[in-house]
């Protein structure tokens, strides 16, 4: 595939853009693959081009049902941070933001990482205590992360307000300045382009409606609605429908789907210089390159598989964002949309083996994996491969669920995005 720099686009500039490949090609299914990843999303994409690029696997296919990015990776607020409490949780995150750090010169893609900083609110003691010891914690982890006055966090952020009147009053906010976001169509696209120029074949509009087993109980392939595809080695790497897919192997998992909304305004000029988030009202902000804010809110009280959600929580989540900033109370509400979050107990991702031979799985990312996209993409590479996980995502296996030892982030964050 042609080098995208800045020589090619002024050659392209001067034939009216006429000359640009395509990003990936759409071949028919082979009878057979190495490995076959189900689900077409940042997550299953990159681990299909880690495979390719670090162990040499290139026989390998994504399956997709819709199109490539239409799960929750075209549908998230794109906060990126590594700022979580305990050491599971920030051996990944911080594996996964540093690659952020380098991630469009490897895909020679700009993915638009953008470390503007993130600034996690907090408004009464509980916060206080809980984001003093994320910052301690973090810090003592080798993690940026740094504790600021309501002063200094009105100095990051102008548009936020620390009247004592405030309905929220915010008593302080932990800053990491490293994190910030990316843009979340380019990171998938980018995967696929550089996947598919590596021999993956990425077949979309392909819905996986069957796992199928061998004597030995091991999956020998998938049932799919243009037929069965054969399969060495199954990744199943599906976000919200990670429990029905497992479910066609007969996989029981730890797993609820609950929809999680985001929103957008229409577009203003810069004025919102980062990402501000606040568990306790359930509200985050941001401000896209086209100047729309980005708004998300927290997960709906109930399981679904519905890509809408309730109007009420969107409208509490507007109700408190026009608290924190009182000068966005008459910006228009431009879109609205939800996604299916698939979401553990402990509010911390599975990366593991399954008692089914050569079937893998990546889910619990839930409401705040988009973050988590190449370092996870990367180790569920690394485990599909050698068939255990990377020293990294260790303690992220199934088997915590039989000893208890659970990684709470839930108790923890209160939300996770
Ligand atoms: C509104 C919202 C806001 C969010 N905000 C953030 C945030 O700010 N920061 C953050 O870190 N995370 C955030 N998240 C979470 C984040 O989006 C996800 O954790 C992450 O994108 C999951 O990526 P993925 O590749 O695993 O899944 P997806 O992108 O959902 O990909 C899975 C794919 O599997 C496909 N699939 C499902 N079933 C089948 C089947 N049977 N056959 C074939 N294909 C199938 C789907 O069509 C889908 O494309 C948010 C999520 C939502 C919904």
């Amino acid at each position: 595939m042609r080098k995208y720099s800045v020589f090619a686009l002024a050659r392209e500039a001067m034939r009216h853009h006429k000359g640009w490949e395509k990003h990936w090609t759409s071949p028919e299914p082979k009878s057979e693959y190495d490995v076959i990843i189900i689900g077409g999303g940042g997550h299953g994409m990159g681990a299909a081009y880690y495979l390719a690029k670090e162990h040499g696997i290139t026989n390998i296919a994504v399956i997709e049902k819709g199109w490539v990015g239409g799960g929750n990776t075209g549908r998230n607020t794109t906060i990126v941070r590594s700022n979580y409490l305990y050491d599971e949780s920030m051996d990944i995150y911080e594996h996964s933001l540093k690659m952020w750090e380098g991630l469009s010169l490897d895909l020679n893609y700009n993915v638009m990482f953008s470390p503007r900083g993130v600034m996690m609110l907090s408004h009464n003691e509980h916060d206080r205590q809980s984001f003093k010891r994320h910052v301690h914690a973090n810090r003592l982890y080798g993690i940026d992360n740094e504790w600021l006055t309501p002063v200094q966090a009105k100095e990051y952020c102008p548009p936020l307000d620390i009247s004592a009147s405030a309905r929220y009053p915010v008593n302080g906010a932990a800053l990491q300045r490293r994190a910030g976001t990316a843009r979340h169509d380019a990171v998938v696209w980018g995967y696929g382009r550089a996947a598919s120029d590596r021999g993956v074949h990425i077949i979309q509009n392909c819905e996986v409606k069957g796992i199928r087993r061998g004597a030995d109980g091991a999956v020998t392939g998938v049932e799919t609605n243009r037929g069965f595809i054969g399969a060495k080695k199954i990744g199943v790497s599906a976000s919200g429908h990670n429990s029905v897919v497992m479910a066609m192997a007969d996989v029981r998992l730890p797993l609820e789907s609950q929809p999680l909304q985001a929103l957008v305004s229409e577009p203003l000029k810069p004025i919102f210089p980062c990402v501000v988030m606040s568990n306790s009202v359930h509200a985050y902000i941001s401000q896209s390159d086209k100047g729309e804010l980005v708004i998300g809110a927290g997960t709906d009280q109930y399981n679904s598989y519905s890509q809408t959600g309730g109007l009420q929580i969107i409208t509490h989540t507007l109700d408190a964002i026009c608290e924190l900033f009182p000068i966005f109370r008459r910006v228009k509400m431009m879109r609205q949309w939800g996604g299916i979050t698939d979401n553990t107990p402990d509010r911390s991702p599975i990366q593991s083996v399954t008692p089914v031979p050569n079937l893998f799985v990546n889910c619990g990312w839930g409401t705040g994996g988009f973050k988590a996209t190449p370092g996870s993409a990367h180790l569920f590479a690394h485990l599909i491969a050698k068939g255990e996980p990377h020293k990294l995502a260790a303690g992220l296996t199934l088997e915590r669920y039989n000893t208890g030892r659970l990684i709470d982030e839930a108790a923890a964050a209160a939300v996770a995005h």
